[in-house]
């Protein structure tokens, strides 16, 4: 399987603003401290020694993840992320209208649901697009983004043939050729996670989740969930000390991760769902004690990452 982020931010877009890039640009050319760089290929070699966060950016488009083997594919959330998604798509039977496209939506908060109307596939007659979630009326919360007061195209506008299921807990889907299971996460109005597997391996999206409590009797359906798992992309929107300070807002932070991936002897975790106000910096730091977390608890095989838009994992 190939996991490709298109957006890993949370709640709002949030682009990098001149001053950003500026002081990137400016720490950029203190570190070449006069080093002679004639050719692009020693340039290049200079940026790469650098750290991501410095040379790079995590970026700002709102959740969307797609999971691919070979031609199959699943699309996690519809967040802005699914724009340039979309954009991509285009080049292959989507932008012929020969497109079967399965969008799993962890709930409809707007962030994750933002990038729909943008979608271009969902433009073009003869591609079918099918919208799965926990939640009983998708289609009428997806209806109601594209209102006359919020979009001028309505959904019944959109020229592609849609289809709304709803999935249900405790029970396992066969959706493109993936294996998908479904869990209730606590958070405002309810979001879902799904387990997405595939010969053997296992992918698990869990976003837009809180945990109210850290006694094992709790956890048990979560670890469960979560258990094995190659890779889980986590909500990881808070500092440990606004996980306290935000009760009940729904997010959860990378240091609940590191113990809920150790539990659920997890090999890898992806750090997801970044604060909008969280500078490359900051999503660094949290990335960081996170690691220096999982070193203390021992835990020396699971992997930690931040995810960014553009990162691409094979499993
Ligand atoms: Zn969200
Ligand atoms: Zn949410």
């Amino acid at each position: 399987m190939l996991i490709r982020f298109w957006g890993t931010r949370g709640s709002l877009p949030s682009p990098l603003t001149w001053k950003d890039l500026e002081a990137k640009l400016l720490s950029l050319l203190l570190r070449a401290g006069g080093r002679r760089l004639p050719s692009p290929e020693d340039a290049r070699a200079f940026l790469e020694g650098l750290p991501f966060y410095e040379r790079g950016t995590f970026g700002g488009n709102t959740p969307c993840v797609e999971v691919l083997f070979g031609e199959e594919r699943l699309i996690l959330d519809a967040g802005t992320g699914i724009r340039p998604l979309g954009r991509s798509l285009m080049d292959g039977p989507a932008g012929k209208g020969q497109a079967t496209l399965h969008i799993l939506l962890s709930h409809t908060h707007w962030d994750h649901i933002m990038g729909f109307p943008f979608f271009e596939p969902a433009y073009v007659p003869g591609n079918r697009i099918v919208v799965y979630g926990g939640h009983e009326d998708l289609e009428a919360r997806l209806k109601y983004q594209q209102d006359p007061a919020h979009f001028p195209i309505s959904l019944e506008d959109m020229s592609a043939d849609f289809s709304f299921v709803r999935l249900e807990v405790g029970r396992t889907y066969r959706i493109a050729g993936f294996s998908v299971e479904v869990i209730k996460q606590f958070h405002p109005g309810a979001s879902y996670g799904y387990r997405v597997q595939r010969k053997g391996r296992v992918v698990v999206y869990s976003t837009d989740s809180e945990y109210e409590r850290t006694d094992p009797d709790y956890l048990t359906k979560y670890i469960h969930f979560f258990r094995k798992a190659d890779v889980l992309i986590f909500d990881a929107q808070y500092s440990p000390s606004e996980t306290v300070e935000k009760k009940n807002w729904g997010h959860s932070s990378a240091l609940v991760g590191v113990d809920l991936a150790l539990y659920a002897q997890v090999k890898r975790l992806v750090l997801f769902h970044h604060a909008p106000e969280a500078d490359d910096e900051r999503i660094q730091s949290h990335l960081d004690e996170a690691l220096s977390y999982v070193e203390r608890k021992g835990g020396g095989g699971l992997e930690i990452m931040a995810a960014y838009d553009g990162m691409v994992l094979e499993v």
